[in-house]
Formats: structure tokens, sequence, C-alpha cells
């Protein structure tokens, strides 16, 4: 008889390893292992552990190398965040040994001493619930998220989309549940591994944070609060490319918690589950400004001109007199997006990956949005030596000096984007004076995340329609949430006025912003319906190298999968599909660990 150890270990494949016994460790499932593997060693974690006949290793050709030795004594991991691990990798199809790095603070794999996960179940007698809180204003759904909190002294969650909201969440906590809270840390290190470990030990049940904490080793959870659960960026940005929502609903199934999805307006998915009706109004603080009748302010070595209603000016004006915040918002950065030569109009490119460059005021840089290569705005045309370069469309960048002139003051005029340093006192500071004093910040969306911290009067979108142009099968919820966040995101929206500039007044989909979300999902859905997109079906992106792609693409297409290649020279790919589980079938040959010389694909499942 001898012992073989299934091993996770951090890796692209999906299966875990194999490995055989070294006859003086007996390491349980939830163990750190340290393995050879290739012509290094790792440390995983055991997933099984089962006993056979000394030959069947042999027989079966394992890749049996023996453990070197075990890491802990008692499991460090619980059962339940081990299965979690597995059903993300496998709805994600992104495999578990992917998602290790991001699930465990980095010193766990150092093989830094951890203390024992405690061995608990989720009670018999419970079930799993779902709950909706869809209040308007952040202020009420904050009160509710308390109340639920306070209601038992077991474990809870409560994730926002961003850092800053859950800080500012955690910061005004009432001291009963800040003493068992904790703030969960930016970052994979030190900080993070702390808090794991409190955590683990039970010495913090309730875990605030975003993205970073969807792993938190916590136990007997009953409440799971998902704060603004239809926003994009529960999507992670890096591979692997799991969706924080379905994570944390694995694990509130598991422990039979409530599961509670709040924000101020549903995503899809949760629309199409229960069908909410949305009772906030817009009133009258929506203001559609006809475009075709703005003023064209020249934009100094700009094309095209930078329309500006008097719906804007004038009400802009207005609330600065009475010191109050307007936001100027634009979603293109830089001084002008494109570059181009007025002589024989090429455009100016990277000249590292060949994507259209833009143009950004500070040192006069053509900045690339795709590899974020630097260069100095030439004075020359690159291609025809012609002397004339100038900007295409004007960004945001661009807004700034009309804003200035309006206001008689640059003092009064802020910008908050990207590209501006984003040091915490210069965030301050500038919240500083615009209390003070009132005045305009100039940015992208990202600007909204300033209505948290002060009152703002005035929100104007200088070009809604661009918003609408955006490549994604998404963009019209994603524009019709943004406008919903400007009417309603932080403090005092009752008294805040939006603008949108728009060319095309009138159209059915600004209608629905009057008559509320359900309205908008309900006709976005029966679209979606006629397309097999999410939330019906899954779409997945595949990007892979070209000789693979085909070799997928023969293979899916022969199960009758419905397979999408836009751009039959590029790696990339899409496949819908009513299951990820079938699809994870017809391709888990990809991602054996035999294949690593070829190479993994990557695949991304969009499920709103
Ligand atoms: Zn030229
Ligand atoms: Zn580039």
């Amino acid at each position: 008889m001898q012992v073989l150890y299934d091993v996770l270990l951090p890796g692209p494949w999906w299966h875990p390893l194999t490995y055989s016994g070294n006859g003086k460790d007996f390491p349980e499932k939830g163990c750190r292992v340290r393995v050879p593997i290739g012509r290094t060693e790792r440390t995983g974690i055991v997933t099984d552990a089962r006993e056979v006949k000394g030959e069947v290793c042999d027989k079966q050709q394992f890749s049996c190398r023996s453990i070197l030795y075990a890491v802990d004594e008692a499991p460090a991991v619980t059962e339940e965040i081990l299965q979690t691990l597995f059903l993300a990798g496998k709805h994600f199809l992104c495999g578990p040994g992917e998602l290790l790095k991001s699930a465990f603070p980095s010193p766990f794999f150092d093989g830094k001493e951890a203390p024992n996960a405690p061995r608990m179940s989720p009670e018999e007698t419970r079930t799993y619930s779902v709950a909706f809180i869809r209040d308007a204003k952040d202020s009420d759904r904050f009160r509710s998220y308390l109340e639920i909190l306070g209601k038992d002294d077991h474990g809870g969650f409560v994730i926002f989309p961003e850092r800053n909201r859950a800080a500012l969440f955690w910061e005004n906590l009432p001291d009963k549940l800040k003493e068992r809270a904790i703030l969960w840390p930016a970052g994979n290190g030190k900080r993070a591994w702390e808090s794991w470990i409190r955590v683990l030990k039970g010495q913090r049940n309730i875990v605030i944070g975003s993205m970073g904490c969807l792993f938190a080793p916590l136990t007997c959870i009953r409440n799971v609060i998902v704060e603004d659960e239809g926003n994009p960026v529960y999507y992670s940005r890096r591979y692997p490319y799991i969706h924080a929502r379905s994570v944390l609903t694995y694990r509130a199934r598991y422990w039979k918690a409530k599961l509670v999805l709040g924000g101020a307006m549903p995503s899809s998915r949760s629309f199409l589950f229960r069908k909410e009706k949305c009772t906030a109004r817009t009133g009258g603080r929506l203001i559609f400004a006809d475009k075709s009748e703005a003023r064209e302010f020249e934009v100094r070595g700009v094309r095209r001109p930078l329309p500006v209603t008097d719906a804007v000016l004038t009400r802009t004006q207005e609330a600065a007199a009475g010191h109050g915040v307007v936001m100027w918002l634009l979603d293109r950065i830089g001084y002008a997006s494109g570059i181009w030569c007025r002589e024989c109009e090429s455009i100016l490119t990277c000249p590292k990956c060949g994507t259209a460059t833009r143009w950004e005021t500070r040192e006069s840089t053509a900045v690339c949005p795709f590899c974020g290569n630097r260069g100095k705005l030439p004075e020359e045309c690159p291609n025809c030596g012609g002397a004339f370069m100038e900007g295409i469309k004007p960004g945001i960048e661009a807004s700034v000096d009309l804003a200035a002139n309006l206001l008689g003051n640059k003092a009064l005029v802020h910008e908050w984007h990207k590209a501006v340093t984003k040091e915490k006192s210069s965030r301050n500071k500038m919240l500083k004076k615009l209390e003070v004093s009132g005045g305009i910040v100039t940015g992208t969306r990202k600007a909204l995340e300033l209505c948290d911290d002060i009152p703002v009067a005035l929100v104007c979108w200088l070009d809604i329609d661009t918003e609408l142009l955006k490549p994604s099968y998404d963009v019209k919820y994603r524009a019709f949430r943004m406008i919903w966040e400007s009417l309603w995101r932080g403090m005092e929206p009752e008294n805040r006025k939006v603008i949108l500039q728009t060319k095309k007044t009138g159209t059915a989909w600004q209608k629905k912003l009057g008559k509320g979300w359900h309205e908008f999902w309900e006709s976005e859905l029966a679209e979606r319906k006629e397309l097999d997109l999410p939330p019906w079906k899954f779409l997945v992106e595949i990007n892979t190298k070209s000789r693979i792609k085909n070799e997928m693409l023969s293979i899916l297409e022969s199960e009758g999968f419905e397979c999408l290649d836009p751009d039959p020279k590029s790696g990339l790919f899409w496949v819908r599909t009513e299951k990820t589980e079938t699809l994870r079938k017809a391709v888990e040959p990809f991602f054996s660990v035999s294949r690593s010389k070829e190479g993994f694909p990557r695949m991304r499942v969009c499920i709103d």
C-alpha cells in the first residue's frame, strides 16, 4: 500500500498533479506540501489523499514523483475554499491553479507558518436565500447593510467595486461591528497575509473589501453583501477573469447564507432572475441638451472644435456662483484623441505597437492607449515631413481652458482622471478647495467617485453619444448605469442635476432613463435574447496562438458550438454557449500539463 496525493499547484493547467508520499509525512486534504515540478519545486495544496496498491502508480504512468515534505501538519485551507476554487476555475474556464495566486497572499506559497483551518460545516437547518436592496441612494442601502450585519454575530462579507468605497463604509461602521470587522488591505503581500491569519483564527469575522478579498478564509458565513452588483468592475481586469459576484455566490451557497445583491440598478442576470421594478424617478434632475445647437469652441492645435451647449454654460455659471461643485465629464482622456498630419493625413501611431496615439498636454506627449508607450509629440510628420501635426478630436484636457475662462479663474478648475497623479494628499487638497469655493472638476467617469466625498451640484456629460459607440454588446447598459450613477451616487444626490449633451435627443433609450431601469432592462433583454447574448447565453472570449485557435475551432464546430471568428488572422475568437460546463469539457484537453510547451489559451466568460 502506498498513498497518492493530488496536489493543486499555481499554474495554468486545469487538473491537480499526482504525487506519491515520501513515507514520513502524511498530509491531509487542505495541507500545503512542497513538491518537485520540472526542474524546480513549488508549494501546493493537497486536494485528495488516497491509498493504492503499489503497482497502480506505475501502470497508469502517473507523473509519480514523491512529495518533498509537508508544510502543514493540519489543513491550512478549509474544505469550502477548496471547493470554491474548483467551482470558480470550472465556471470561468481558467482552472483552479490559475486562481491560487490571487486567492492567497504570497507568503502562503513561501511556506510561512499558518494557523490550522477550523473544521466547520454549514448548519443543516439553514437554507440559502437571495435578497435585493435597490434603494437609489447609497446612504439608504448602506443603512440596510448595517442592519443585516448587526442581526447576528456570525461571518459576513461586504464587497464594493472600489476600495475607496469599502474604506468609507468601514470608517462609518458602528463600534460594535467595527471591533469584529476587517478592512481587507490592497495588494497581496505582508498586510494581506496578516489579515488572512486574523480571519482564519476567527479574530475578525466581517470582511469588508473589494476584488482582493473574495477568498478571505471566513467560516460560518451568514451574510454576503455585494454592493453595486451590476458594476462591470467586478470582472477581474487581469487574468484569470473571474466575476466577484459569482465567486461570492458559491461561498454563500456553501454556507447556506443570505446573499444580498445591492445597488441602485440590477445586473442583467439579477433582473432576469427577479423582475424588480424601479421606484426611483429622475424628476426634473435629468436634462438633455441638443449638441447640434452647441457653441463650437476652438481648441488650439486640434482640428475639431469642442461643442458646449448654453445649458451647460449657464447652469455651470449659476452653480459656481453659489460655490457649488460642477463636473464636466468626457470619457476621452488626453488633450486630443488621435493625432494626424494635416498635409498627408497620416495618423500618428505608436512606434512600439502601431496603435493610434493620443495627445496629452503634459510635456506635449504622444501616448499609446494600448501599450502605454510615451514619446514627445513630433514637430514634423514622420511620414511626409510636413510641419502641421494636429489633434483630431478634443479630449477632456482640452476643456480645462474653456472652464477657466468661463469662471474667470483658473484656480477654480481641477482635473480628475487617470493621467492625474493619484496621491491621497492631492485628492484631499482638491476636495478642501472645492468645499470652500466650489468650482469645476474636469474628468472621465472616474471623477464620479468624488460624489462620495463632496456634494456635487451639477454633472455635465459633454458627449454621451461616444459612450454608445464603444464596440461591446453591453454599451447601452454601461452608458445607462453611468448616467444612473451620475444621478444617484454619493452625497445629496437629490440636489444634483445631470446634463447630457447629445446629438440624438428623444431616443427610446433616453426616455427609459425617465421611466426607470426596469423599462430599460425589459427592452434590452428582449434584444439580447434575439441575439443569444448574456444573460441568456454565456459569451466566451478565447485568446490564443493562431495554430491552437484553428485546432480549437475545428473541435468546437464539430461539436456544434456556435463560434464567432471576426478576424481569422488573429488568435481571438468567441463562442456562445448555454452552459460553460459543456464548453469546458470540449476544451479540457488544451489545458493539460502535457501541453505546457504549446502554451495555454486564455478564456473570458461574460455572464451579464
Ligand atoms: Zn504627413
Ligand atoms: Zn503602443
